[in-house]
């Protein structure tokens, strides 16, 4: 691509660096903010570096927010003795849309993934386990995407855990294998928590 101006070019260099964006995207975008007022501009940059300067992780649950603990964590109304475990913060986005959990959340950040270098020590897993140890907690369920990955890392956790008196459960698989839960619609993944399924149900299929 060759660009008649070096200020476009690196625009467009930084936009398409995006996930899913490319540069013919990453142009366009860049021509269609030239065509706008420079407040524009102005107002999404800003709106970004504030973002990105400012966001916090939820002190307990590793769920975006924009104060120490988020706003689930803080509900005096919600179950606080149902965990549900999720990858990261668009599956709690999809979950809360259901209406159909009333319990809190666990983000682990992503999942074991050893061809990615992701090990369990990257995840918010240990901080999981201490919630489990403190026995405050009556149920986990877990909730990740039934890929492989997903599958390792909801057993990892389960061995983990499995020595505590502790409820295990995963949603019901209404979800077809590999799709990412946030593209479940609301209606089959509020049922496929509330037809969650004990854990252990799972494992004879290993
Ligand atoms: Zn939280």
């Amino acid at each position: 691509m060759e660009f008649s101006s070096k200020l476009l070019e690196k625009a467009v260099n930084e936009m398409a660096q995006l996930p899913g964006i490319g540069k013919r995207t990453a142009l366009r975008l860049v021509l269609h903010l030239l065509k706008q007022p420079s407040e524009q501009t102005q107002f999404l940059s800003q709106a970004l570096t504030t973002m990105r300067e400012e966001i916090k992780f939820c002190s307990s649950c590793h769920n975006i927010s924009d104060v120490e603990v988020c706003e689930i964590c803080n509900n005096p109304n919600r179950n606080h003795k149902i965990i549900c475990v999720v990858e990261d913060v668009r599956d709690v986005m999809a979950i809360e849309n259901t209406n159909q959990f009333k319990g809190i959340y666990h983000v682990l950040g992503g999942k074991i993934s050893p061809i990615d270098g992701v090990g369990p020590s990257q995840l918010n897993i240990d901080s999981l386990v201490e919630k489990v140890k403190s026995g405050e907690i009556e149920e986990l369920i877990f909730a990740l995407s039934s890929t492989m990955e997903g599958d390792t890392t909801n057993f990892y956790i389960f061995k983990r855990i499995k020595d505590y008196s502790i409820k295990t459960s995963t949603i019901a698989r209404g979800i077809a294998v590999g799709d990412e839960l946030e593209y479940a619609d609301e209606v089959t993944l509020g049922r496929s928590i509330l037809n969650r399924v004990p854990f252990e149900n799972t494992l004879k299929n290993i």
